[in-house]
């Protein structure tokens, strides 16, 4: 019954479904190894992942690291930039697109050059979302021609800031959330005397579905009824200020799984839109927000995690939505603004992290051989675990089992079990289960109870790194991410496995996976040789999980290669930049420590015992440099010496 045929990447393939998650980046090489391929219109550019962890190793870089790809961020600007073109041409559509990135997606200053850069061909702009964010925007989007949106609740100072950009000549729109905020606005321009470009974000009535649907509805957080926003246009007016009324904003939630909300939000806003035309008001710009989602599980479907189209699908719902309200309703084709922002990230970034260690379900039995006068329960399972190499009621088997360990704790407790043939149970009970999980792939219908056996039979990888700093939406939300070897893929993973990071915290775990069923709460991977290190990656962790990370348990932010494709170097790469991650001074002193206070006071305890004679002064000073060394260095485990 043994399947005895050769594992193949094809199997790989199916298992850990690279091909569906990868969006063309990704793929498994002929040697077994994950290869990267950051222009899919480009397959020339080939990178082995292994040799990019060769040379990570070779500058001395401790692991884990979030590794970047800076031409996937510039291949998904380029691929949105063009798609909305293609299909503005196709529509004939008479507006044009200018898009913005969301900096609060991931605000890492050098994602944010490269997007800019990137960009500059389509006058791609950016969206901020705070003063902080608007304060970064002002300084880093250079293009006079691109725009600057506005989100978030404002204070005055923001609304100057956001005046000085107009000043400057730059399209700086100020997005109104809530009614007071264009009072303000208006008052704050005169004031200043300088004309505002002034946006109104809609509450909209339909509901994106998904994680974040609450940014639709009428309880939604942000945004002005419809009463309200008639009510802005007219104040605008009267205050001789109409023309600067210019932009309608939706945003109805982030990752969008069915398209169906992005079809209807756009036909809503395309009829706020023309009426606001039809009422005098000349908008130029309508906004739809983000929501473009990320087939994360790569199922194509409504899950939480994925979403039910591409992104050609969504780009022509939007262009094709807005084209037959406003031709209908006879009113120019606005210019469309859209600000994706986990559509162009998600991709660009993964981490690499080692396996540092197996728990194993099962690992350790003790001797089983009878002894004289042995509990009847014990000689039962002894019996148990001879019957069942010929028994075919598995189910009776597993039934027995389970009773025979329950009563074996309750005869424990009265004291009539010792500790040692207790031992021997549990090892018996173990043994019988192993087998058990075995004979069941002989079966066709295997009942519920025992499906739980894989799970309860599988090993606990632990990797270095912290889910609540690298992957924190896999905690907060369920968020499922794509977790994979990054070589040996043309070897058979024989270790059925859940992922736990090294924090102190149970939840710091991962246990959805995408595989070849669906989501599972176990994944193959593949058996550890020891002396050889083992790496995983954690993909599509470039939108929000970069940047919303935290330090539980003082673990702080990894260590960055950023990686440029090269195609005249026989890799096809080179390491364009290192950032170094935090050292424990850094998270110390983030939480109001000071280290160099921390170095004397274990210093002075040393020299203590140094002058009491009691520790030699040679190995004081070692030990006090040692203490010094571990505070300037990196906060997560160290596999080398
Ligand atoms: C978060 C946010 C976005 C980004 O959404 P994505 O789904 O990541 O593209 C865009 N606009 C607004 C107003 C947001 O709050």
């Amino acid at each position: 019954m043994v399947n005895k045929k050769k594992w193949t990447i094809e199997d790989s393939e199916n298992l850990y479904r690279v091909n569906r998650w990868g969006a063309g980046y990704f793929e498994i090489g002929q040697n077994g190894n994950l290869n990267i391929t950051p222009d899919p219109s480009n397959k020339d550019i080939r990178i082995d992942f292994k040799t990019v962890i060769e040379e990570i190793k070779e500058e001395g870089i401790q692991f884990p690291v979030v590794v970047r790809f800076h031409d996937i961020l510039r291949s998904q600007v380029a691929l949105l930039n063009e798609t909305f073109r293609k299909t503005v041409k196709e529509a004939d559509y008479k507006g044009q697109y200018m898009g913005v990135y969301p900096i609060k997606v991931n605000q890492m200053r050098e994602v944010v050059e490269e997007i800019v850069d990137a960009g500059s061909p389509f006058n791609y702009g950016l969206e901020a979302g705070s003063k902080a964010e608007l304060l970064t925007v002002m300084a880093y989007n250079t293009n006079e021609e691109s725009l600057t949106v506005l989100n978030g609740y404002k204070d005055k100072e923001f609304m100057r800031l956001a005046l000085l950009g107009n000043k400057l000549g730059r399209k700086f729109i100020v997005v109104i959330e809530k009614y007071s905020e264009l009072l303000l606005l208006v008052k704050t321009s005169k004031e200043l005397g300088i004309t505002p470009m002034i946006g109104v974000r809609s509450k909209m009535t339909v509901k994106g579905r998904g994680k974040w649907e609450g940014s639709g509805g009428d309880r939604a957080k942000f945004g002005l009824t419809i009463a309200e926003i008639i009510s802005a246009a007219r104040y605008l007016k009267e205050n001789g200020m109409a023309e600067c009324l210019t932009l309608l904003h939706f945003h109805i939630g982030s990752q969008l799984t069915d398209i169906r909300a992005v079809k209807e939000a756009i036909t809503e806003g395309a009829m706020i839109y023309a009426d606001l035309y039809n009422m005098g008001f000349k908008l130029n710009y309508v906004d739809v927000g983000g929501g473009l989602g990320i087939d994360y599980d790569g199922s194509k479907s409504t899950s939480d995690s994925s979403r039910n189209y591409s992104m050609d699908e969504y780009v022509a719902d939007i262009v094709f939505g807005m084209k037959q309200v406003c031709d209908l309703e006879n009113v120019p084709h606005p210019t469309l603004v859209s600000e994706s922002g986990r559509a162009i990230t998600a991709h660009h970034s993964c981490v690499v992290t080692q396996v540092v260690g197996e728990i194993k379900a099962y690992s350790m039995g003790i001797d089983t051989a009878p002894v004289d006068d042995e509990h009847f329960l014990l000689t039962n399972m002894r019996e148990l675990s001879i019957e069942i190499d010929k028994q075919n009621n598995l189910q009776e088997i597993f039934n027995d089992a389970s009773q025979f360990k329950e009563q074996g704790l309750t005869a424990f407790k009265l004291r009539v079990v010792s500790l040692e043939e207790l031992g021997m149970i549990e090892t018996l009970y173990w043994q019988i289960m192993v087998k058990l999980q075995k004979r069941l792939k002989e079966i066709d219908f295997v009942p519920d109870e025992m499906k739980e056996l894989d799970y309860d039979l599988s090993s606990q990888y632990l990797c270095n790194f912290s889910v609540f700093q690298s992957a924190a939406d896999t905690w907060a939300i369920d968020q499922v991410l794509p977790v994979i070897p990054l070589t040996r893929m043309d070897e058979k993973p024989t270790v059925n496995c859940s992922l736990v990071d090294i924090t102190c915290d149970s939840d710091g775990k991962l246990d959805q996976f995408v595989s070849e069923h669906g989501i599972a709460d176990i994944i193959p991977m593949h058996e550890l040789i020891p002396g050889e290190d083992y790496y995983l990656g954690l993909f599509l962790t470039g939108a929000y999980q970069d940047v919303m990370g935290d330090m539980h348990n003082l673990f702080g932010r990894l260590n960055e290669v950023h990686i440029f494709s090269y195609d005249d170097d026989p890799e096809d790469f080179y390491i364009e930049e290192v950032v170094k991650g935090s050292s424990v001074e850094d998270v110390l002193s983030i939480m109001q420590y000071n280290p160099g206070a921390m170095a004397q006071s274990v210093k002075r305890m040393i020299d203590g015992h140094v002058s009491k004679g009691q520790l030699n002064p040679r190995e004081g000073v070692k030990w006090t440099d040692f203490y010094e060394n571990c505070l300037k260095g990196y906060t997560y485990l160290k596999t080398t010496d």
